[in-house]
């Protein structure tokens, strides 16, 4: 039996096992960095499995797996683990929602997680075949900055494991179950985060002119600050500036002596991102400026965008197709601007991170990452099982 047959039947015996792993940890989930019981859970997988793990970071771990053929070939899967602050909502899932108030696995994480832990086990069934080590990293911490990837990579625990390779997937609600999506080069944006305070002058509604009001000076900034898109950035290169946040005043009749603004930028580039960030730093200024208002400006480097090297693409490419078909593998045409930081490992390996589809109409599961409702299809596995292992595999 082929290799890829032997990895496709070890998937089907162990999709059960994967569903109620995800379910567990769907239940159970813990916010960025707080991810211990889920860490244990992990651990105590591995040691059933026999691998040993490696703890660089408080929560969060990495499974070392040996191959029997002796290599200095190096593969690293990530998985991250943690959920979000918020509660979740949806029939489909109600009978494993979350025991933690205010903590839900609604970026699928939880899916990551069980898949990993799946693949552990297909390729420790498959050890006498499996040549090298293979690095298996459930990471914390993706959804709050700095990102559990950067504080791994700042440990230097994988640069000192020379890995050759490192790749890592996403639920998608928009692709169907049996497919993924994939390019490479730029897959993902950059995020990065600016809050602004405009300090202004109270007083009495009826009386602005004696007033310096900041809602009007937010106002305008909110308005100038889209120009920045449209007249600042170079018209083929991606960016988004949004404000997501604006708090200011206490009454209908009161001119408030300052307002708040929160945001977010989404570009492909760190030159892109400082040059917007100068923007709307200048804009801010200018407009209190010329009011004798005075404003706070700080902008918070986000995660790198993820740029996928051509040869590990292509490589998920190709075992995508040959697992299940040639039209399986989507190719996108361009980037999608949310953030991710698989992109740290990228600085320092060639990597490829892919799309697997989780979404469809009869497990409610198209709604978009984070919102309350998100939901992965149990097919989602079937796919990303397999294929996760296969490519830590060498077929040739
Ligand atoms: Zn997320
Ligand atoms: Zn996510």
């Amino acid at each position: 039996m082929s290799l890829r047959l032997k990895i496709l039947e070890l998937a089907k015996k162990y999709q059960e096992e994967m569903v109620e792993t995800r379910r567990y940890l769907h239940q159970h989930p813990e916010v960025s960095y707080k991810e211990f019981e889920t860490t244990k859970f992990i651990k105590t997988k591995l040691d059933e499995l026999g691998i040993p793990h490696e703890s660089p970071l408080e929560t969060g771990c990495i499974g070392v797996l040996q191959g029997r053929i002796k290599s200095d070939r190096v593969i690293a899967l990530r998985a991250d683990i943690d959920a979000l602050p918020m509660d979740e909502e949806g029939e489909a899932k109600k009978e494993f929602f979350s025991k933690n108030p205010g903590a839900a696995h609604c970026c699928g994480h939880d899916a990551h997680t069980s898949n990993l832990l799946g693949v552990a086990r297909i390729l420790t069934d498959l050890k006498e075949e499996l040549e090298g080590t293979i690095l298996l990293v459930f990471q914390p911490g993706e959804e709050k900055l700095p990102g559990g990837g950067k504080l791994l990579c700042d440990t230097g625990f994988l640069q000192s494991r020379n890995v050759d390779a490192i790749y890592g997937l996403h639920t998608s609600p928009s692709h169907s179950p049996g497919t993924i999506a994939t390019k490479e080069g730029p897959l993902m944006g950059s995020p990065d985060e600016f809050e602004i305070e405009i300090f202004g002058k109270g007083g009495h509604a009826a009386r602005p002119h004696e007033a310096i009001d900041p809602i009007v000076l937010a106002s305008q900034f909110v308005s100038s600050a889209q120009t920045i898109v449209s007249r600042s950035v170079d018209p083929t290169e991606p960016a988004v500036v949004t404000v997501g946040r604006i708090e200011g005043g206490t009454a209908h009749n009161v001119i408030p002596g300052s307002v708040k603004l929160w945001g977010t930028v989404r570009t492909l580039n760190s030159e892109t991102a400082d040059l917007i960030a100068s923007r709307l730093e200048y804009i801010v200024k200018g407009i209190t400026d010329g009011a004798g208002g005075a404003y706070s400006f700080t902008f918070n480097k986000g995660y790198p965008a993820v740029n996928n090297t051509p040869e590990e693409t292509e490589h998920v490419v190709r075992e995508m197709q040959e697992l299940f078909g040639e039209e399986t593998a989507l190719i996108m045409e361009r980037p999608i601007m949310a953030g991710e930081d698989f992109s740290f490992y990228q600085e320092h390996f060639p990597g490829a991170f892919f799309f697997v589809g989780s979404g469809s109409d009869d497990s409610e599961s198209t709604y978009v990452w984070h919102h309350p409702k998100y939901n992965v299809d149990d097919r989602f596995f079937q796919t990303a099982a397999p294929l996760m292992a296969s490519l830590a595999l060498r077929k040739d």
